[in-house]
């Protein structure tokens, strides 16, 4: 109900600027209402103060009103800054005891909205900066020339109330406009891991079969090496793939790689296993069981290949499997690993040899 509420009146969360910008637009509706009813009813000051103050309060929410409702979020933005620079200001700065009254912390706190509600918008922000920090000047100017124009505190004990009130209130806003840029830099911040995560996917990534690729490879090995138990490697590669290419063409050869990996990516989430691309026709199978149980999944392997529904005909693979030695780095398993694929191929191929 109160999440309903809040984002009826501010707008989605996920866009701090405009939530944030409605949020002040709507305190300062109610910092008006309130100064004029206060007014009104302690008699503290004349009625044109008071109607000053309403004029305030409803151009304010008509402000918020239109750049909720209307779309309009940009133009609003810019007539709420410069009526709160051009007159909200100098108006406070006459009713409220001038140098003497809360209109520096104000002043503060417009220097700050302006410079996060206008991050995107650097001339406008420079232009409401500098106004904001250049206009107490002229104010304390003429306070120095015309004291007669400045309405003073009926007593100390009410400039005091009026004081603390406002510096609570500033420190409150203050909050508020940290709380927005941490949310925007949060938001950046998870957007650049998103990223980052997409990219490194698809820097291990095949972009033909959709398997992991040879850079992908090179680290799961080094990972795996150090975390399972065992570790079996099965290197895997087509039978005659350049006689499938020179006879049907590449088009229909890509269908048959794209079809084998399927096979290899089934049956490496059947066993836990990782099935990688690391060439043309070549293939990496990472299983993390003994050399028996691989030896059991290849050949399995090999009946779904003998299985598969191609435009002509199936296809087969020759393999050498090797669990990894502890002691063995990954050039010396390669170098082991293609002589028993070798062997594979001379020993007619369509098969599997084993260490
Ligand atoms: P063997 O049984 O001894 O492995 O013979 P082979 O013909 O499979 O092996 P070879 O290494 O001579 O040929 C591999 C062919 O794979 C050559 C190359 O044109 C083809 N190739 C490599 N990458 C791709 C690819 O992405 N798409 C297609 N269609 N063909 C590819
Ligand atoms: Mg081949
Ligand atoms: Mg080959």
């Amino acid at each position: 109900m109160i999440e309903k509420t809040r984002s009826w009146l501010l707008g989605s969360r996920d866009n701090p600027q405009q939530y944030t910008q409605h949020a002040v637009q709507l305190i300062v509706f109610v910092a008006f209402l309130y100064a004029a009813a206060i007014n009104y009813v302690t008699s503290a000051s004349g009625y044109i103060n008071i109607c000053i103050q309403l004029a305030m309060s409803i151009s304010t929410l008509g402000i918020w009103y239109r750049s909720r409702w209307h779309n309009e979020y940009q133009r609003m933005a810019i007539t709420f800054m410069v009526m709160i620079t051009t007159i909200t200001l100098p108006i406070n700065w006459f009713l409220n005891g001038g140098s003497f009254g809360p209109t520096f912390f104000l002043n503060i706190c417009v220097f700050m909205y302006i410079s996060v509600a206008f991050r995107k918008n650097p001339y406008y922000r420079y232009f409401g900066q500098s106004f904001a920090a250049l206009v107490p000047i002229p104010l304390v100017m003429i306070e120095y020339y015309h004291p007669e124009w400045i309405s003073t505190y009926p007593d100390n004990e009410t400039r005091l109330i009026d004081l603390a009130s406002t510096s609570v209130v500033t420190s409150i806003f203050m909050l508020l406009m940290m709380e927005n840029l941490t949310k925007k830099f949060l938001l950046r911040h998870s957007k650049v891991e998103q990223l980052s995560e997409q990219l490194r996917q698809l820097s291990e990534r095949d972009s033909l079969t959709g398997l992991l690729n040879r850079r992908a490879f090179e680290s799961s090995f080094t990972e795996w090496k150090e975390t399972k138990e065992c570790l079996t490697i099965a290197a895997v590669d087509l039978d005659f793939f350049k006689k499938i290419n020179d006879q049907w063409g590449h088009y229909y050869g890509d269908e048959v790689l794209k079809n084998s990996s399927t096979q290899l990516s089934e049956m490496s989430k059947d066993t836990g296993s990782l099935a990688f691309r690391t060439g043309g026709e070549e293939f990496m199978l990472m299983m993390p069981c003994t050399l028996n149980e691989a030896y059991q999944h290849i050949q399995i392997l090999h009946d779904r290949f003998a299985e598969m529904k191609l435009l002509n005909g199936p296809v087969t693979f020759s393999s050498g499997l090797a669990e990894v030695k502890p002691d063995e780095s990954q050039d010396q398993f390669l170098k082991r690993v293609d002589r028993l694929l070798y062997q594979a191929k001379n020993q007619g191929r369509n098969c599997t040899v084993v260490e």
